[in-house]
């Protein structure tokens, strides 16, 4: 005998199956993601930033407070940031210490304001400086003081496969 359920549709899982794993990709593709969050309260054993109220500060550390690594810490670890800024030109080689002076104070004060915005490394180019981040609007943010603070030609790419943001000011 035939079932008789047998002529029920077949659900459309393909979209919607589709969809989750997108999901999952771009979760596995950013393991920095603000989304994968820690249990609270925890601090990071490397610099002390605190997640708190779900996002992290610098505040004292609640007692019994988990030891998580921040994600800050962790691009840190491991040499990935999530943006770079390339100063480049003549201006930067004759005017770095006023150049890297806008820098240092713009990124010092979204540092105290967001822990997880920070400076990563500083390296001398070949016509320049390239400077890391481990946020992308941090990158933007420091290359836009420094036009705004010195004029030149400042502009946005990334690079495929890449979510990491490029900037370069240029003058
Ligand atoms: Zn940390």
């Amino acid at each position: 005998m035939t079932h008789p359920n047998k002529s029920h549709d077949i659900p459309h899982q393909g979209h919607h199956a589709g969809r989750i794993d997108k999901l999952i990709q771009e979760f596995e593709h950013d393991p920095y993601h603000p989304a994968a969050k820690p249990p609270e309260p925890a601090q990071c054993p490397v610099c002390g930033a605190v997640f708190h109220e779900g996002r992290w500060q610098w505040i004292e550390a609640p007692q019994g407070a988990h030891r998580v690594k921040c994600p800050a810490c962790r691009r840190v670890r491991d040499h990935l940031p999530a943006g770079y800024l390339t100063l480049a030109g003549p201006f930067v080689a004759q005017h770095r210490d006023e150049v890297m002076h806008v820098v240092h104070h713009h990124a010092q004060r979204e540092r105290a304001e967001h822990p997880m915005d920070r400076i990563m490394t500083i390296e001398p180019q070949k016509d320049g400086l390239l400077i890391t981040f481990t946020e992308a609007h941090l990158a933007r943010g420091t290359g836009e003081a420094v036009h705004h603070a010195f004029q030149g030609k400042l502009e946005f790419h990334y690079v495929e496969e890449d979510p990491a943001l490029r900037v370069t000011w240029r003058r």
